[in-house]
C-alpha cells in the first residue's frame, strides 16, 4: 500500500515536473485590470505580442476591468498557478493596499514576481473646448468653477485617481470625480466633451495630444519627454512636487513552479530587449526599466518600497474605499 502510494506520488511529481518543463503548451492569458483602449492595455498588448515570440505560444490579452483595477489581481490570485494566467498591473498594486479596507489580495504574499516593465509619466489633459490655454489658467478656471468642473478617473486606486489626488491637493481645490473602469472609456468621454479634464499616462494620451483631440496642460515627470517635446512639466510651471511615474510590472499566482517562472522572466526580458518594443515604448513616452530591474527580486523590493512610500501620503489625504 505504502509502495503504491509512493509510486503514485512519484508519478504525480513527474507529471507536474514534466508539464512545468514543457511550459507553455498552449496560450497564456495576460490579465489587464482595466478596460481595452487604455494605457495599461496598450503596454500589455505591446509586451504580449513580443512575449508570444519568446514563449512560442500566443500571449492573449484579457481585459477584466473594474474601477480601481482591483478585480484583476484577485482573479489572478485565485487562478491555477500554472503560468497560463498572469497579471500586468501598475502602481495600483502599491496604492490599493492602503486605499481599500476590504481588499481581497495581498500584493506582498499572494503573487510570484516576474519583473518591472516600464515607467510612464502622466499628462493633465482637458476636453477639446475647455477654455484655459495653459496650466495657470486651468488652475484659475478650476478654482472659479469648482461647483461644475468634472474630473474623470479610473476609480480609487487607479493611476488617474492618484494623479488627481496629487493635483487637487497641490492646487488646494477638490472637484467632482467621475469614475470609469479604465481611462480608455474615460478618454472617449473626454474627447466627446462629457467630462472636463483628467490625468492619464502618455501611453494613452500621446496620440490624442498629437492629433489635437485634447488639450494638454503638463506632464507629471521631472523632465520633459522626447515624444512630447513641447509639453512642459507641472514642476517647471510651478507645481512643485506634483510628480508621479506609473510603473508597470508582471505577476503570476503564488505557487507557480520555478521552471515556469524562469520562462516567464526570460520571455519578459527578451521582449524588453526587442527593438520593436523599445521603439513603441519610446514613442509613447515610456521608459523601459534597465535589465537589473527586470527581475523578480527587483519587483518585490520595488513593490514593498512603493507600498511604504504611498501609505503615509494616502493616509494623510484621508481617502479610502471599502
Ligand atoms: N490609466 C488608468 C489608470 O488610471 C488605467 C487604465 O485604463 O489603463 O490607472
Amino acid at each position: 500500500m505504502l509502495k503504491k502510494l509512493m509510486l503514485g506520488c512519484a508519478s504525480l511529481v513527474l507529471a507536474l515536473g514534466a508539464s512545468a518543463q514543457d511550459y507553455p503548451t498552449r496560450a497564456v492569458n495576460m490579465i489587464v485590470p482595466y478596460a481595452a483602449g487604455g494605457p495599461t492595455d496598450t503596454v500589455a498588448r505591446v509586451l504580449a505580442q513580443s512575449m508570444t515570440k519568446a514563449l512560442g505560444q500566443t500571449v492573449v490579452v484579457e481585459n477584466r476591468p473594474s474601477a480601481g483595477g482591483v478585480l484583476g489581481p484577485e482573479l489572478v490570485k485565485n487562478a491555477k498557478p500554472d503560468g497560463y494566467t498572469i497579471l500586468i498591473h501598475h502602481i495600483g498594486m502599491a496604492t490599493t493596499p492602503t486605499l481599500y479596507r476590504q481588499l481581497r489580495y495581498n500584493p506582498l504574499t499572494d503573487f510570484e514576481y516576474v519583473g518591472l516593465v516600464n515607467d510612464v509619466p502622466m499628462t493633465i489633459i482637458g476636453k477639446p473646448g475647455l477654455p484655459p490655454g495653459n496650466l495657470k489658467d486651468l488652475i484659475a478656471y478650476i478654482k472659479a468653477n469648482k461647483e461644475k468642473v468634472t474630473y474623470a478617473n479610473a476609480g480609487i486606486g487607479a493611476a488617474s485617481h492618484l494623479c488627481g489626488l496629487l493635483f487637487m491637493s497641490a492646487i488646494q481645490t477638490d472637484v467632482l470625480t467621475v469614475p470609469y473602469k479604465g481611462t480608455g472609456p474615460a478618454m472617449n468621454d473626454l474627447v466627446g466633451g462629457q467630462v472636463d479634464f483628467m490625468c492619464d499616462q502618455t501611453t494613452s494620451t500621446t496620440g490624442q495630444i498629437k492629433g489635437g483631440k485634447v488639450k494638454v496642460y503638463g506632464l507629471t515627470s521631472k523632465q520633459r519627454v522626447a515624444s512630447l517635446p513641447d509639453v512642459p512639466t507641472l514642476d517647471e510651471q510651478g507645481l512643485k512636487g506634483a510628480e508621479v511615474g506609473i510603473w508597470h510590472a508582471l505577476y503570476a499566482p503564488k505557487g507557480t513552479p520555478k521552471p515556469v517562472m524562469d520562462k516567464l522572466v526570460g520571455a519578459m526580458q527578451a521582449a524588453l530587449k526587442d527593438p520593436a518594443v523599445t521603439q513603441k515604448f519610446t514613442d509613447l513616452g515610456a521608459v523601459t526599466f534597465p535589465p537589473d530591474k527586470q527581475t523578480p527580486q527587483a519587483l518585490q523590493a520595488h513593490l514593498k518600497a512603493e507600498i511604504d512610500k504611498w501609505a503615509p501620503i494616502i493616509k494623510k489625504a484621508g481617502q479610502y474605499a471599502d
